[in-house]
């Protein structure tokens, strides 16, 4: 049963039930007083006849005594003839003494006749009142009786006069309804007929001699009760109409709400109520529109966090694939962390290798931040005692209170995870082990979500897999940097390997080409290195090519590249130098190795450390003056090293100049200002070498000869 039958029935019940029973009580009370009138009219009715019978009884005496006082008086036959003709009465008889008929006047009905002194019960055609005849002596000498016919006539005067039908039990041989119905009744007993007529039986007394049956028409309630029952028929359509436009505007409302809702749960988030009133209903569906709205915001939101998310990790995946930038990896990271927990800002610090102070690394969302600035020691402030800890924290700084290093960012709530050290995360096997215990690489944390609502467990467990990422990106970053290191640097001696060399030399030559800025290159081999090994090993051998390259490297400055090319020759690059910057280089460097033997630990036991005295030979050269590539430029540089070695070794000599159209003695380029210079003319017109000849003891020079190891 739906809720609008229901209501229906209900307002049915409440409205129709009272309508009825009031039609109910009106109809019996409207019966019950018209009746009550009814036989109060017949009593009345009742009362009248009496009082009319009464007066012709009255009549009747007073015609019987003329009649008989006319009679004694003399002879005079006609005195009851007089008593008609005066109207006293309509009929008259005198009998004598003896009961002989003398005289009549009138018609005279047949007797018996009811006397007006005597009732009787008895069927009597007429009413009579009688009075003897006296003489002077008043000696009784007849009686005389004057006659009313019980007729059509008097029962319609008496009609008339008492208001209700008269009927006479004894005379009316139509024997009516009414008569018939009285007959049967008791003395002054009321009944109804069966058409309709309420009858009352009225008995003879003194002055009132006939049974008369006295009748009124029943009060006729049918009409009142066909307007009954149409006006609980109009009261019961209209509140049939009217129920059913109640149940269905309070229904109807909350049928478009069950299909709204229907179709929300079918997924459409769109459905709405049409808002109709302010009442109850009303409200539900102003609160179910705006609920549905919400929802449907919070889907878009959702839905739009998750595309961001996914574009996210698609640049993630491609950031992972395509770079061994380090920054830009743990950024990306960092942004997705971000999207994925609906964090507004962020940070990501490493740990130093070097210092083992936590450094910031990436910074995102932190507008007016710079993320150089936040440098803190393990177990300072959140981030440091979250690397310090390895332990992962979230909260707000408001309620648990996490004392925040002065540098770390500002914030309300927080997540941070460590970024796993070798042993806790995925491991390449390359980082050195460590007994102690594990501390983290970095710290990953994140700031402030949208809304200000606590980070819960389930970002923690994301950003944790982040962080996880960020560990193996870093190890993969630093095994790739390892990598690419061991590929280009020189086991023995930490320097830069041959092939470094030929990428480094080609990048500053176009360097120095585009900014017009010089290059000098320096070619080195130490002197007699063979005897070296041949005298202390080659393991000594190999440890005087390493503290060779340690002086090399005290020597230079930052910017300049120092080489192994093989054996024991080097090279050294000097960007944005020219020919007398290389020689003071070279004048320095030769110093430095030439001014202490180097110091061997002996391979036997017991043995004191050896010293072994080095001195090294130098050629230099420059672009773009001694060649216009930097293969050129080395080979040039090689060519003066060779004239070091043939001027005597422990010495630099500077590629000759390159012969010009129109050659000006003395004033070449390249010259070293209050250098001697010397040209090796004789040996070819194309070369010639500037050298400077320090106060190292000087050889004779040894012949060209092939170098290398
Ligand atoms: P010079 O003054 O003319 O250069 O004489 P030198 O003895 O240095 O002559 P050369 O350049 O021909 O000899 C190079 C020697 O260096 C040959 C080789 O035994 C030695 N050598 C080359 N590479 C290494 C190395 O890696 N370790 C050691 N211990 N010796 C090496
Ligand atoms: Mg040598
Ligand atoms: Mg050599």
């Amino acid at each position: 049963m739906t809720l609008r039958a229901r209501l229906t029935a209900a307002f049915l019940a409440v409205v129709l039930g009272p309508v009825l029973l009031g039609a109910i009580f009106v109809g019996i009370a409207v019966s019950a007083v018209s009746q009550q009138r009814a036989k109060e009219r017949l009593e009345s009715g009742a009362q009248n006849v009496e009082a009319a019978l009464a007066v012709t009884c009255q009549r009747l005496r007073l015609a019987a005594e003329t009649t008989a006082l006319v009679t004694a008086d003399g002879d005079q036959p006609d005195a009851a003839q007089r008593t008609v003709q005066r109207g006293l009465a309509r009929a008259v008889e005198v009998s004598g003494a003896d009961g002989t008929v003398l005289t009549t006047a009138g018609v005279l009905p047949p007797k018996p006749w009811a006397d007006c002194a005597a009732p009787a019960h008895a069927p009597f055609a007429a009413i009579a009142a009688s009075v003897d005849v006296l003489d002077p002596s008043s000696r009784r000498i007849g009686r005389a009786y004057a006659v009313e016919p019980v007729d059509a006539t008097l029962l319609a005067w008496l009609t008339d006069a008492s208001g209700v039908r008269v009927d006479s039990l004894a005379t009316d041989q139509t024997e009516s309804e009414s008569v018939r119905v009285a007959a049967k009744l008791d003395r002054d007993a009321t009944g109804t007929t069966p058409g309709g007529l309420l009858v009352r039986r009225l008995e003879p007394r003194p002055d009132q001699p006939l049974t008369l049956a006295l009748s009124v028409p029943e009060p006729d309630t049918g009409g009142l009760y066909a307007v009954l029952v149409a006006v609980v028929a109009c009261a019961g359509v209209v509140a049939v109409s009217v129920a059913w436009w109640l149940a269905r505007s309070t229904t109807h409302p909350l049928t478009e709400l069950a299909q709204a809702v229907e179709r929300v749960a079918d997924g459409d988030l769109s459905a709405r109520v049409p808002v109709r009133s302010q009442d109850e209903v009303g409200r539900l569906g102003q609160t179910f529109n705006r609920m549905t709205r919400e929802m449907q915001g919070y889907v878009q939101a959702l839905t739009a966090s998750r595309d961001q998310l996914r574009g996210q990790l698609g640049v993630l995946g491609d950031t992972l694939a395509g770079t061994h930038d380090l920054d830009r990896i743990l950024q990306v990271i960092l942004q997705t962390a971000a999207a994925a927990t609906g964090a507004q800002s962020g940070v990501v610090l490493m740990v130093d290798p070097a210092s083992g102070e936590l450094r910031g690394q990436v910074a995102e969302g932190l507008a007016g931040f710079d993320v150089a600035d936040l440098r803190l020691q393990l177990g300072d402030g959140l981030l440091g005692t979250v690397a310090a800890s390895g332990e992962p924290r979230r909260g707000r700084v408001d309620r648990d209170g996490p004392v925040l290093a002065p540098v770390e960012p500002r914030c309300i709530t927080y997540v941070a995870v460590p970024i796993a050290a070798p042993g806790v995360g995925p491991t390449t096997g390359l980082e050195p082990q460590s007994d102690l215990p594990p501390a983290a690489r970095g710290v990953l944390a994140l700031y402030d979500r949208h809304g200000f609502d606590e980070f819960d467990d389930a970002d923690l467990i994301t950003l944790r897999t982040f962080a996880g990422q960020a560990a193996v990106a870093v190890d993969n970053v630093r095994v790739h940097e390892e990598a690419q290191r061991l590929s280009l640097t020189d086991p023995l001696t930490g320097l830069s390997n041959y092939r470094y060399l030929r990428e480094s030399l080609r990048r500053e030559v176009e360097r120095a080409s585009r900014f017009g800025r010089s290059l000098a290159a320096l070619a080195l081999d130490l002197d007699r290195f063979k005897e070296v090994n041949d005298t202390y090993g080659h393991a000594a051998g190999d440890a005087v090519l390493a503290e060779f390259a340690r002086r090399l490297r005290a020597e230079i400055r930052e910017v300049d590249f120092a080489f192994r090319q093989g054996g024991e020759e080097f090279v050294v690059l000097l960007p944005e130098t020219d020919a007398a910057g290389a020689a003071v280089l070279a004048e320095r460097l030769g110093a430095a190795v030439r001014r202490s033997p180097v110091l061997v630990v002996s391979s036997t036991p017991g043995q004191p450390p050896r010293r072994i005295p080095v001195t090294v030979s130098i050629g230099i050269a420059v672009f773009p003056i001694h060649g216009a590539t930097g293969a050129a430029v080395l080979e040039a540089a090689d060519d003066a090293l060779y004239a070091a070695k043939a001027a005597g070794r422990d010495t630099y000599k500077i590629a000759p100049d390159v012969v010009v159209a129109v050659p000006l003695p003395g004033a070449l380029p390249g010259a070293l200002p209050g250098a001697q210079e010397s040209f090796t003319g004789a040996q070819g017109p194309a070369k010639a070498s500037t050298e400077v000849t320090p106060g190292a003891p000087k050889a004779a020079q040894p012949p060209r000869q092939s170098r290398g190891g």
